[in-house]
């Protein structure tokens, strides 16, 4: 099981960089986790535009001149848990809504009917509204219509996993939100996830499972970022270590306004975003980077081709929202407003190819 240096210890480590190590790790092929500590460190934003251009260059060596897009679709806002910093935490007084199976491929087809091939399929952990069974047969209903199906819900076992895997989810998203142990247990007042350690399990039992790449990520506005990229790094470097046919890619959501009105615990500005994602490119050159649309259109056409590999466009995040844009019950207000068109346009206009698909589902293995 991965194990990681108390959050304390890894800020301790930021504190110890020097100039000369950052400007040591710009000319670096590879760099360790004390590199990166460098790279984090308040001494790296003097060198902001040079981490910019070398992660940039890294990015375009490893992926070429492309940006993948995907697409939410929200099923559930019913959630068991209580986190403190979510729309959909179960003490909000939201309208509660569930789509069946019918209303949820119907969602797809308008995300289909737009040209996304990649749908992430996002629940509150509603476990007895949304299980295995229900998303089993959603998916096969849906995976001969996308490239690819992936899952952002509650943790499941191994077993589970590969019963999702075999009827044709290829990815799976689960953050571990903070690294920091003692606000972890702030923020998760109550409900399964407020266990730590078996969230932080949860990418290791997704990968053991088959799932052909994993999503990691902490929630940015709730403990230090700079330790969380440590922490990230450390975690990332585990499972490769462990999962090594598995692929993998890192998300940066940062705190959005949301029902429950939580306010971030610690400022985390685009300037701040920008030097976690160029510090986490230099760490590794392979791992995909999502930007998602909780980012502004401004700040996300300025990173096209700078590190993130991925964006999500035309996102609503309440269950139902693109049948009907009207409907209430949103996990967070997006910052990126624009159509799948516009935010395709603006990939072309900076000389990049988004793509809708990034392999062909005939690869994928899948029960008969
Ligand atoms: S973060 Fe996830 S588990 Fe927590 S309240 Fe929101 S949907 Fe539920």
């Amino acid at each position: 099981m991965f194990t990681h240096p108390d959050f304390s210890e890894l800020q301790q480590t930021l504190g110890w960089a020097t100039e000369d190590d950052v400007r040591s790790d710009l000319i670096s092929e590879h760099i360790d986790i004390d590199d990166l500590a460098a790279l984090l460190s308040p001494v790296a934003e003097n060198y902001l535009p040079q981490m910019a251009a070398r992660s940039s260059q890294i990015t375009l060596q490893r992926f070429g001149h492309i940006t993948q897009l995907y697409a939410p679709l929200y099923i559930s806002n019913l959630c068991i848990n209580r986190c403190a910093y979510c729309g959909f935490s179960s003490g909000n007084k939201i309208p509660r809504r569930t789509l069946t199976i019918d209303e949820a491929e119907k969602e797809a087809m308008i995300l289909h009917d737009r040209g996304i091939q990649h749908i992430l399929l996002v629940t509150g952990e509603a476990p007895k509204a949304v299980g295995v069974d229900y998303l089993e047969k959603l998916v096969l209903r849906l995976r001969d219509k996308f490239a690819a199906l992936s899952i952002e819900i509650q943790p499941l076992e191994e077993n589970e996993y590969k019963r999702l895997f075999l009827a044709g989810i290829t990815a799976v998203a689960v953050y571990q939100e903070t690294y920091d142990r003692s606000i972890y247990k702030q923020v998760h007042l109550a409900g399964k996830k407020s266990d730590y350690d078996y969230r932080l399990d949860t990418p290791a039992r997704a990968a053991a499972a088959g799932m052909r790449e994993i999503g990691i990520g902490a929630l940015l506005g709730l403990a230090d970022w700079r330790a969380e990229g440590l922490a990230l790094a450390l975690h990332l470097k585990w499972l490769r270590k462990q999962y090594w046919r598995t692929s993998f890619a890192i998300s940066f959501p940062r705190l959005r306004p949301a029902a429950g009105e939580f306010q971030p615990m610690v400022p985390v500005s685009e300037k701040n975003l920008s030097q976690l994602i160029f510090a986490l490119r230099l760490f590794d050159h392979d791992v995909g980077l999502l930007l998602s649309t909780r980012e502004e259109e401004r700040y996300r056409n300025g990173m096209i081709g700078l590190g993130p590999t991925r964006y999500s466009a035309g996102s609503c995040t309440a269950p139902g929202g693109y049948s009907n844009p009207e409907l209430e019950g949103e996990q967070f207000s997006v910052g990126d407003h624009r159509n799948i068109s516009e935010v395709s346009n603006a990939l072309i206009a900076k000389g990049f190819d988004p793509v809708y698909k990034d392999w062909d589902k005939e690869f994928q293995v899948t029960s008969s």
